[in-house]
């Protein structure tokens, strides 16, 4: 192909690759994967994934803990000149958050069209009665997004399965034997 993209390191592209790679460390962690950065004057200020299980804490959505950790970084709870990169797109909370501190804009991966709030199921980023609206670009690296999410829903679904069926099905075993290759 003759547009081969030049790495760009102020893309969108770019930059939720770090998300994407933030997202594969929640699902090493066995945490729902997703992966969040912020990024201010090409800078990225902020880096989280999920972490509900971890913390025990249902309100430690990589979002979330991102915006803390922005908030640390550039000394005010005013991120007017930030971008927040999110690998799936933003739930009700993350977005009443994301619209309190007042993201410019709000770049993600894949729709959510059950929970999204960014335009999926409902759109509170751009809900016209509040006091802030944020630009939104959708979509981007959505595959790579989705595919992590389908992978650690189905693995999941399979251990359930395997957990269901008991100690003498060998469903269980012969994916620990095929998983091979660790170094
Ligand atoms: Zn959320």
């Amino acid at each position: 192909m003759s547009d081969e993209p030049i790495i760009d390191l102020h893309s969108d592209h770019y930059f939720m690759g770090e998300a994407l790679r933030l997202a594969v460390r929640a699902y090493e962690a066995e945490e729902i994967p997703v992966g969040a950065v912020v990024v201010r004057g090409g800078r990225i200020i902020a880096r989280a994934f999920n972490q509900v299980e971890l913390l025990k804490d249902a309100t430690a959505h990589a979002e979330m803990l991102a915006i803390t950790q922005a908030e640390e970084a550039v000394g005010d709870w005013r991120l007017n000149d930030c971008t927040l990169y999110v690998t799936k797109e933003p739930c009700p909370m993350c977005a009443g958050a994301i619209v309190h501190v007042r993201f410019s804009r709000v770049v993600f991966g894949v729709s959510d069209a059950k929970g999204g709030a960014a335009g999926g199921a409902l759109n509170l980023l751009q809900f016209p009665g509040l006091n802030h609206q944020c630009d939104i670009t959708r979509s981007v690296r959505e595959e790579e997004c989705r595919s992590l999410l389908i992978g650690f829903f189905s693995e999941r679904r399979a251990a359930n399965k395997a957990a269901k069926a008991g100690p003498d099905s060998d469903s269980g075993q012969a994916a620990q034997a095929g998983a091979g290759g660790e170094d």
